[in-house]
This record gives C-alpha cells, structure tokens and sequence, in this order.
C-alpha cells in the first residue's frame, strides 16, 4: 500500500529500514501469509508480486512494531484490509446503534428512570428487594 500523503507524519522515522527488514530478511522476499515470492508472478492471480509491510493487529501507522508488521503480496494485503475496513464499518453501525438507543433512552421522560435510581442510590436494599417483589408479580 502507497503511504497516503496525509498519513506520512504518523510512520516513524525508521519506517523504511523497519519495511526493509520484514520483507527482505525476515520474509526473505516471499509472502509471509501465502508464500508468494516477489517479483514474481502471483501462483494464483499471475500479476507480479510486490511485497509490501502491512499492519497486522493494529492498521495505525504508528503502530510500527515488528511483531505487527508482516510481508504479503497485495492479494493477501488487499484481503486483510478489506476484511480490517469491514470490521470497522461494522464496529462504526453498532456503535450507531448503541447512541441511537442511549440517546431514546434519554430523550424520555425522565421521571420514573430518574427518581428510580435516586432510590437505590440511598436505599439500595429496600430498593433491591423492592425490584424482587415487582420481578415475582406476574404481569
Ligand atoms: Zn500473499
């Protein structure tokens, strides 16, 4: 993946040199999920491989640590980021969803919540089994 301009700030300085390592020396210039060797073409998709390092467990770019890093060709990193862009998309609903209920929740009338809560605050037991009795009564 090309560095985004916007982004190149946030890679450390030594960025290149720690690239440098996990594709070269530590892959030894295959592809560290699928085995597919640089320069080459892919087994399965037949386009030249070029190896790049990719953000395995944490996509920020700070987050630049060796055991995050791995060398893949750009099937297995277009495959990894897209699953990674999916989760976050799907993270970024459910958290819409959750604000979307809180914000119900506040926007009813706050009588009964309100001074429910004031109850258990000052007598938590009374309140407790007060919620017993109300759980025991059938509907
Ligand atoms: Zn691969």
């Amino acid at each position: 993946m090309p560095i985004r301009a916007e982004n190149r700030a946030r890679y450390p300085q030594d960025w290149k040199l720690r690239s440098y390592f996990v594709r070269k020396i530590r892959a030894r210039d295959h592809c560290e999920w699928c085995g597919a060797e640089n320069s080459q073409p892919h087994p399965k998709t037949g386009s030249k491989v070029v190896l790049t390092a990719a953000h395995i467990y944490d996509d920020r770019p700070e987050a630049a640590s060796l055991l995050n890093l791995a060398a893949l060709c750009q099937k297995c990193h277009n495959g990894h980021d897209a699953t990674a862009r999916h989760q976050r998309r799907k993270a970024r609903q459910q958290a819409g969803q959750t604000e979307l209920r809180l914000q119900a929740r506040l926007d009813r009338p706050a009588g009964r919540i309100d001074t429910g809560l004031l109850e258990m605050r000052s007598h938590p037991e009374e309140s407790l089994s007060a919620l017993d009795n109300m759980q025991k009564k059938p509907n």
